[in-house]
C-alpha cells in the first residue's frame, strides 16, 4: 500500500508540474467548463470530435494538484478513442472515486488511472478528481458549464 501511495503521490507530482494537453483547441466542436465550488478547481475542457472518435482534446484553468493531475492523465486517456469508449471511462473513474468499483477485483479499462484509487478515502478530495470527468462528459453532451455542486446527496460533505 505504501509504494501505492508512493507512487500516486510521484505521479499527481508530475503531472501538476507538466500537464499534459495543457490550453485549449482552437476550432473545437466541443467544450465545456467545470467548477467545484468547494475546492475552487476551475477548469475548461475543449475537444475536436470527429467520425465519433476525440481526435484532440486539451484543457485549461486553475485547480488543486490533484484536480489537474486528473484532468491531465484525462485528456491523455480518451485523446484517440471513440466517444463511446470515453463515456465508459467516466462512468468508470466516478465509480472507482466514489468507491463503487474496486479495480483490482472488477473488469475495467482504467489502466494507470487506478492510481487514483486512493481518493474514495479523501472525501474532500472525491470531486477534485472526478470534476475533469464530468466537465469531459458535459462536453460530449454539448452542456457548456457543470458544477460538482450539481450532485446529488453530496450537499451535506462540509456540514
Ligand atoms: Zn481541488
Amino acid at each position: 500500500m505504501s509504494d501505492m501511495r508512493q507512487l500516486y503521490q510521484e505521479v499527481i507530482l508530475d503531472h501538476n508540474r507538466k500537464p499534459r494537453n495543457f490550453g485549449s483547441i482552437a476550432g473545437a466542436n466541443r467544450h465545456a467548463d467545470g467548477h467545484n465550488p468547494l475546492c475552487g478547481d476551475h477548469i475548461k475542457v475543449s475537444l475536436n470530435v470527429l467520425d465519433d472518435k476525440i481526435d484532440s482534446i486539451a484543457f485549461e484553468g486553475e485547480g488543486c494538484a490533484i484536480c489537474k493531475a486528473s484532468a491531465s492523465m484525462m485528456t491523455g486517456a480518451v485523446k484517440g478513442k471513440a466517444v463511446q469508449d470515453a463515456e465508459t471511462l467516466v462512468e468508470e473513474f466516478r465509480n472507482m472515486a466514489t468507491g463503487a468499483l474496486d479495480p483490482d477485483a472488477q473488469d475495467n479499462h482504467l489502466g494507470k488511472l487506478k492510481i487514483f484509487v486512493g481518493v474514495k478515502d479523501l472525501p474532500s478530495r472525491v470531486k477534485c478528481a472526478i470534476l475533469p470527468w464530468h466537465t469531459l462528459h458535459a462536453a460530449l453532451h454539448s452542456e457548456t458549464s457543470v458544477s460538482t455542486e450539481a450532485e446529488a446527496g453530496t450537499a451535506s460533505d462540509h456540514a
